[in-house]
């Protein structure tokens, strides 16, 4: 039998699918299937009874003729056989009925289960990649493979298989019959078949390039909806007043997205048609040559074809039609599938970045004792993993870029920051610094130093290049991602709120943790009193990333949240945003709590806040430059930190902000 995934000649490299290329998809679908081989066997089962008792029919048809109504013995009509086979015909198509309503629960069962086995993978493994792959993706294509994409294939799931063998098992019966009854019509009937499988291969390729296209177009669609609509996205959009290039770009990528929709619908319509006519006429063509074969005009034998035989026979014939054209668009729907399946398995096979080592050393959140070391540490921001398929434009559009036909496209490109020309590409370079258990240490820089990059470093959001990062004295690669991630908490710059109550959003930390826990950490970040003055209380709605909260409460939230959690690491990236007087000296104050009795690395950016700190790490261009105590290091006025500390006095003298009002009466003496 030809493999219907021929290598086409016409097609880019990159889109030719083989039989070799599709085996292994194939065989992992089989394998996503294997769970299910049990009711997958009744269905099968199922299948050929329901077809076994249709391909009868047939013969009933002309026993009724040749035996009941005109015996080809020239004797009376036999109403009694009549009645029978009658009846025994009218028998047939409800059992084969019953058997397909419950063929059909088994296979909607077996396919909506093996798409939810899929798409729960999918989204397990997608957790474990490391944040480089989302600081890399737009958020958007990730969404579409896990729901167009896993949607797309759910009719192969769900009822491909079954109509291939139910149609196998139709079209084979029926050839059977039709052989039986008169192999000389049978071959005029199968003339035109290998033209018709030609044209169905052929139609086919092009239809699997165009599903490739309409899901990469589909992808596009949902990551422009995904950041337009998004709260940051329409704020942007406002702001800028780009609504109405914003609804020209979703309009574009509409308009692009139904020119592939009516080409996929329309390709082999032609081919369909003509399938279909050729059907509509065969019957006449075959009462024309029955009348040659029975006058001997052939030459070939006459004998067996009687009336019955005639008639049964076209209308065999007329039941091949569904059945084989049921087939060929099947093989469509699998060809346009398998190009799906290829999307999917493309994430599946995205290996992980960040992975625990066999053996890795579960260190109890008890026993952290919370040392924390950079040791000689490099680190370059990885190249962003290039992947086939999703063409992605900026949001301003890329009329120059490749289009759809255009050269492989990647889905993903760097939305980090990408360095300044120039720069040496190395965010961290030798990098050592100390953090003993419970010291408050600071990291402070210019913009772009690389504090985030070194904090980021230790509960592994990334992997040093150069050095170690250690906890305790082990290198945390050696460590389990889970006692890793229990024991370094963090305050991000922009905490992440989730649409949901405070008090989920709180309990986010520990699921478990009692409300009055929950409520002793909203205390101790300062944040209980202003979440009581909402009419909800706890149970008051954030609004999505917590847009209905002012920055200083989405702080002090993120605060009492790593509160709860209670590491023996905490990581601060303070805001940089400033903060009134009264609302900077509550976060201020839910800090100091928050830092008592546990090493902290804060990351500042006002400068008073860090006075205290135990050590401060003065760092610019990926390097440590200095390193001391706040009157240690304000003791040499040309340091970068005196610098730093100087230009703040400056701006606050000036009224700027950035500014604490205890840092504005700090006697500074340089
Ligand atoms: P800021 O005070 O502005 O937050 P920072 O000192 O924390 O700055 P980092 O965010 O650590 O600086 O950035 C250090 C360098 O790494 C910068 O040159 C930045 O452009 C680059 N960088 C940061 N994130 C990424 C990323 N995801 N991919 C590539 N480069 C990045």
């Amino acid at each position: 039998m030809p493999s219907p995934f021929g290598v086409s000649a016409d097609l880019p490299p990159d889109q030719r699918t083989s039989a070799a290329d599709a085996r292994p998809v194939v065989r992992r679908v089989a394998r996503l299937l294997h769970p299910y081989r049990r009711p997958i066997a009744l269905v099968l089962v199922a299948v050929v009874a329901a077809a076994g008792l249709q391909s009868l029919v047939p013969f009933l048809t002309r026993a009724i003729f040749d035996h009941a109504l005109f015996p080809v013995d020239g004797g009376a009509p036999n109403l009694d056989l009549l009645g029978w086979l009658v009846a025994v015909m009218c028998l047939l198509p409800v059992l084969a009925s019953l058997i397909g309503i419950g063929q059909n629960y088994l296979t909607s069962t077996v396919g909506n289960s093996a798409m939810a086995d899929l798409r729960g993978d999918l989204f397990e493994h997608l957790q474990k990649m490391e944040l480089a792959f989302f600081t890399a993706t737009k958020t958007g294509a990730i969404q579409s493979r896990l729901a167009n994409d896993v949607a797309g294939v759910r009719t192969v799931l769900t009822d491909t298989a079954t109509t291939i063998v139910q149609n196998s098992v139709t079209v084979t019966a029926a050839f059977v019959a039709m052989v039986i009854l008169s192999w000389q019509l049978t071959v005029l009937t199968l003339v035109l078949m290998p033209l018709f499988v030609v044209l169905q291969l052929r139609v086919g390729r092009r239809r699997q390039r165009l599903a490739r296209k309409t899901q990469e177009s589909l992808s596009e669609m949902t990551a422009i909806t995904e950041e337009a609509l998004s709260v940051s996205g329409i704020l942007l959009a406002k702001v800028f007043n780009r609504s109405a290039s914003e609804v020209d770009r979703y309009r574009e990528a509409n308009r692009e997205q139904t020119r592939l929709q009516v080409r996929q619908a329309m390709t082999g319509r032609a081919f369909f048609a003509v399938v279909q006519t050729f059907f509509a006429i065969t019957p006449a063509l075959i009462y024309l040559a029955a009348g040659f074969i029975i006058t001997g005009n052939l030459g070939v034998g006459a004998d067996t074809l009687t009336a019955g035989t005639i008639v049964a026979f076209t209308t065999l014939q007329s039941r091949l039609q569904m059945p084989l054209l049921q087939l060929m668009r099947v093989t469509l729907d699998v060809q346009t599938s398998l190009a799906l399946f290829r999307r999917i398995f493309e994430y599946l096979d995205l290996e992980p970045a960040i992975t625990e080592r066999p053996g890795a050393l579960a260190l109890p959140t008890e026993e952290v004792a919370g040392r924390v070391e950079l040791r000689g540490v490099s680190f370059r921001y990885p190249e962003p993993r290039s992947l086939s398929g999703t063409r992605h434009r900026s949001r301003f559009g890329d009329p120059t870029g490749p289009g759809p036909t255009g050269a492989p496209e990647t889905d993903a490109e760097p939305t980090g920051r990408p360095a300044e020309p120039g720069s040496p590409g190395w965010a961290l370079r030798d990098v050592s610094l100390v953090a003993e258990p419970g010291q408050l240490v600071a990291l402070v820089g210019p913009s772009g130093a690389g504090k985030t990059t070194a904090t980021y470093l230790v509960p592994r959001f990334y992997d040093v290049d150069g050095g170690a990062v250690l906890l305790d004295g082990y290198d945390v690669r050696d460590l389990t991602l889970d006692s890793l991630a229990d024991a370094v908490g963090m305050v991000t710059q922009e905490p992440y709120l989730f649409h949901g109550t405070i008090r989920d959003n709180i309990a986010y930390a520990r699921p478990d943790a009692t409300a009055d826990q929950i409520e002793r950490a909203a205390r101790d970040a300062n944040i209980h009193d202003r979440i009581m003055s909402f009419p909800e209380g706890y149970d008051t709605i954030t609004g999505e990333r917590g847009y209905r909260l002012s920055g200083g409460e989405k702080q002090r939230l993120a605060i009492a949240r790593v509160l709860l959690k209670d590491p023996p690491v905490l990581i601060l990236d303070e805001a940089t945003s400033a903060l009134d007087n009264e609302t900077e000296r509550l976060v201020q104050e839910a800090l100091e709590r928050a830092t008592r009795s546990r090493t902290t690395i804060a990351i500042a950016h006002r400068l008073s806040t860090i006075r205290s700190a135990d050590v401060i790490y003065a760092m610019a261009e990926g390097r440590v430059v200095e390193r001391g105590t706040h009157e240690e290091l304000l003791a040499d006025p040309e340091g970068l930190y005196a610098r730093l500390w100087v230009e703040q006095f400056t701006r606050a003298e000036r009224g700027g902000d950035g500014w604490s009002e205890e840092a504005r009466r700090a006697d500074i003496s340089l």
